[in-house]
């Protein structure tokens, strides 16, 4: 995961999928993979329908962006005050809680 952050760090696009991502797919067996579940599919769906709301364009899997300072800057700050679009995915997400102490500690902690 540092890797990973490293090179989003470096300029290296992330690219929107569906489904198990690159490091998700490498981790677990198809079979055991609860991203390729239904309820995982529409918490997506709404993430996807969320930022492109946030950063006012459509956005659609294969599309890639740059998680940049301003990026992150928008996006944080949708997530703290937003809570239409900042939250809209995350109601019935297991991580919720942490998500919201991780916000209100100003993302101090995140590797980006
Ligand atoms: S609570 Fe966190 S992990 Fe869950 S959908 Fe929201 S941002 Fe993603």
């Amino acid at each position: 995961m540092d890797g990973v952050a490293a090179r989003l760090a470096s300029g290296v696009p992330a690219r929107l999928v569906t489904g198990a991502d690159d490091i998700c797919a490498g981790l677990c067996p198809p079979a055991e993979r609860h991203c390729e579940r239904e309820s995982v599919s529409a918490r997506d769906e709404r993430a996807l329908a969320a930022a492109a709301a946030i950063l006012g364009r459509p956005l659609a899997p294969g599309d890639e962006l740059h998680l940049d300072r301003a990026y992150l800057s928008t996006m944080r700050a949708a997530f703290r005050t937003d809570s239409a679009a900042g939250r809209a995915p995350c109601f019935d997400c297991r991580w919720f809680d942490t998500c919201t102490d991780i916000a209100a500690g100003g993302f101090e902690e995140a590797r980006l």
